[in-house]
C-alpha cells in the first residue's frame, strides 16, 4: 500500500487505473492494490502490527574443543548486535595474563564456586580440565525474558545439561552449534599459536579436544570450522534464521 498526499480541495473521487484504486481519505489518497473500495473505509490494518509483537530471547549454546575458536565468535556477534550479550561464566581456573574479572569469567575460588552451587545459582556447571566452570542464572534469564539473546560459550557436558533442563522457557530459547576444527593438525596449531597453555595443559586440552569432538552430532548445527570470517558469516546466518521462528513471537494486547 502506498500513500500520497491529496490534493488541498479534497475532490473525492474514486477512480481506477489498472488493478490499482486510488480512494480518498481526509488527508490522503489511499492507494489500494487489487482493491475495491464501498463506503466508508473498513480497517485495512493489518491483523497484527510489529509494535504488538514480542520475542523471545534466543539462549545459544556454543561448543567446540579448545582453540576452535567459538568464544571469539561469541565475543564478535555480541559485539556487533545489540540484541545479543555473552554471558559471563564463573570459574575456578586461574585468570591467564590479560583476562579480566567480570569480563572472561567471574574468577572465584572453589569455596565460593560451590557456595554458589548449593544456593542454586547456577543454570549448569561441569568440571572441565580439572576447573569447575558454570553458567550463572543471572546471566542468563532476565535477558532472555526481555527479549535478547543470550550466548553461552561451554563445553559438551553443559550443553547436555541445558538439554535437559526442566525450564520451559530455558527450553524453548536454547538453540545449540557445534564448531569442528577441520583437523586435528589445525587444532594443534591454533592451540600452541595462542601460547596460553603451558605443554602439560596443552596435552590435557588436546586429549579433552578428541573426546568433545565426539558428540558435534548431538548438536542440532555444525560449523566446520574455516576462516574466522567464514565461520561468523554462517554463525551469524544461523542465529538470524532461528530469530525468525515463528514460535518465538508472542502477540501482546493492543493498547
Ligand atoms: P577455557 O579455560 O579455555 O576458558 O575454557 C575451557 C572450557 O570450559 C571450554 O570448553 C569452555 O567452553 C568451557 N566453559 C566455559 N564456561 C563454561 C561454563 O559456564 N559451563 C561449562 N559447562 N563449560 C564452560
Amino acid at each position: 500500500m502506498e500513500l500520497a498526499r491529496a490534493g488541498s480541495s479534497r475532490r473525492r473521487f474514486l477512480s481506477s487505473f489498472g488493478r490499482l484504486t486510488v480512494y480518498p481519505t481526509a488527508d490522503y489518497q489511499v492507494l489500494i492494490p487489487f482493491g475495491i473500495c464501498h463506503g466508508d473505509i473498513p480497517d485495512y490494518g493489518p491483523a497484527v502490527k510489529a509494535s504488538q509483537l514480542h520475542r523471545f530471547g534466543l539462549l545459544c549454546v556454543v561448543s567446540g574443543p579448545s582453540g576452535s575458536g567459538k568464544t571469539t565468535l561469541c565475543h564478535r556477534f555480541s559485539e556487533e548486535d545489540p540484541m545479543a550479550d555473552y554471558a559471563v561464566s564463573a570459574t575456578t581456573r586461574p585468570p591467564r595474563e590479560g583476562e579480566q574479572d567480570g569480563v572472561d569469567y567471574y574468577f572465584l575460588s572453589r569455596e565460593e564456586f560451590e557456595a554458589k552451587v548449593e544456593a542454586r545459582e547456577f543454570l549448569e556447571y561441569a568440571e572441565v580440565h580439572g576447573n569447575l566452570y558454570g553458567t550463572l542464572k543471572s546471566e542468563v534469564t532476565n535477558r532472555l525474558e526481555s527479549g535478547h539473546d543470550v550466548l553461552i560459550d561451554i563445553d559438551v557436558q553443559g550443553a547436555a545439561s541445558i538439554r535437559e533442563h526442566r525450564n520451559e522457557t530455558i527450553h524453548d530459547a536454547m538453540i545449540d552449534i557445534f564448531i569442528l576444527p577441520p583437523d586435528g593438525d589445525g587444532l594443534i596449531e591454533r592451540l600452541r599459536g595462542r601460547g596460553t597453555e603451558g605443554e602439560e595443559e596443552l596435552a590435557l586440552r588436546l586429549k579433552n579436544a578428541r573426546e568433545e569432538m565426539r558428540h558435534w552430532q548431538e548438536y542440532h548445527y555444525t560449523i566446520v570450522s574455516d576462516s574466522k570470517d567464514a565461520d561468523f558469516t554462517i554463525f551469524s546466518s544461523i542465529v538470524n534464521g532461528e530469530r525468525c521462528r515463528t514460535s518465538r513471537y508472542r502477540v501482546q494486547d493492543a493498547d
